[in-house]
C-alpha cells in the first residue's frame, strides 16, 4: 500500500513477526519471519533482537546468497552487535557456509546514509530489551528567501562569483518506532512529525489493560487516543496488534476510540489476522 506517497509492504503481529519493507527505499525493517519480498531488500534496519523481529536474519542472508544477490546490511543497536555476530558465527559452522554481510552498529546521535539517497537516524523506544526505532530523512537544497524570484542567469553570475545561494532543508519523511511505550511519542518530536509514522499499537481493548499493556512494553490504544492531538502526521500505519484480534475487533476499536482527526488518517495493519 502507498501512504502519503511511500510505498510500504508490511506485515506485523505482536509476538509473531514483523517485516516493514519500503521498496523504494530498497530497505526494510526487522525480519522476524522472513517474508519472500524481503530478501529482496539489501538493507535491512533492527529495532530490537526480540525473535519476532531478528529471528529470520540468517535465512534472510543465506536466501540472498544462494540468489546471488549483493550481501545484505544489517543495521543494529550498538549493544546488540557482539551477540549478533556470535550469532552468525554459530550459524557459518552450522550452514557450512560465508553468510557476507556488513554489519553497521549505530545509536542515537549517529546516521547512516541509505540507497536512495535518505539518512536513517535511531531514537530511544522504550521497551523490555533494548530498542531503538528509526527516521528517516531527506535532504535537498533550498534557494535562500533572499533570492527568490531572482533570473536564472542572474543566480548563475551570482554562483559563478562564490555566492552562497542555497541552503540544504532536512525534512522527516518516515519513523517507526518498533516495540515501544507511548513515552516515545512525547520524547521524540520526529515521531510526531514525521510524514508517515508507523507505531505499534499492540492491544485495542480492555481485555488487556492499559497497566498489563505497559508490563510488557507496548501500546495500548487508549494511550493513542489520550495523545490524539500530539501526531502531526500526514499518515500514520497501527501495527504488531495482538494475535487475539480479529480484523473487525481492530476496526471497531480503532472507530469507537479516536477522534475523526486522528482516526482519517490511520491504516491499521490487518494483514494474518482473521476477518
Ligand atoms: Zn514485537
Ligand atoms: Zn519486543
Amino acid at each position: 500500500m502507498r501512504l502519503a506517497g511511500i510505498e510500504i509492504e508490511a506485515i506485523s503481529i505482536g509476538g509473531v513477526e514483523t517485516c516493514i519493507e519500503l521498496p523504494e527505499a530498497k530497505l526494510a525493517f526487522d525480519i522476524g519471519r522472513c517474508p519472500h519480498s524481503a530478501v529482496n531488500r539489501r538493507s535491512v534496519l533492527f529495532t530490537h533482537a526480540h525473535m519476532d523481529h531478528l529471528g529470520g536474519v540468517a535465512y534472510h542472508c543465506a536466501t540472498r546468497a544462494l540468489r546471488r544477490l549483493p550481501p545484505p546490511r544489517y543495521v543494529v543497536g550498538r549493544e546488540n552487535g557482539a551477540a549478533l555476530r556470535e550469532l552468525f558465527a554459530a550459524w557459518r559452522k552450522l550452514d557450512r557456509s560465508e553468510l557476507e554481510h556488513e554489519l553497521v552498529e549505530i545509536g542515537p546521535g549517529e546516521e547512516v546514509r541509505l540507497d536512495n539517497g535518505w539518512f536513517a537516524r535511531p531514537f530511544r523506544s522504550p521497551h523490555r530489551a533494548p530498542c531503538q526505532g528509526y527516521a528517516l530523512w531527506s535532504r535537498r537544497k533550498k534557494l535562500l528567501d533572499e533570492h527568490v524570484g531572482r533570473a536564472p542567469a542572474e543566480l548563475a553570475r551570482m554562483r559563478a562569483q562564490g555566492v552562497a545561494l542555497e541552503r540544504e532543508v532536512e525534512q522527516a519523511e518516515f519513523a517507526f518506532t518498533g516495540d515501544t511505550l507511548i513515552e516515545v511519542v512525547e520524547n521524540e518530536s520526529v515521531v510526531r512529525a514525521a510524514r508517515v509514522l508507523v507505531i505499534e499499537v499492540t492491544f485495542v481493548d480492555e481485555r488487556v489493560s492499559v497497566d498489563e499493556c505497559r508490563s510488557k512494553g507496548h501500546v495500548h490504544l487508549e494511550e493513542v487516543a489520550e495523545r490524539a492531538e500530539l501526531f502531526q502526521n500526514e499518515a500514520l500505519m497501527f501495527t504488531h496488534f495482538s494475535a487475539r484480534y480479529r480484523q473487525r475487533d481492530i476496526l471497531r476499536a480503532l472507530d469507537a476510540r479516536l477522534p475523526a482527526s486522528l482516526r482519517e488518517r490511520v491504516t491499521p495493519l490487518l494483514t494474518g489476522h482473521a476477518p
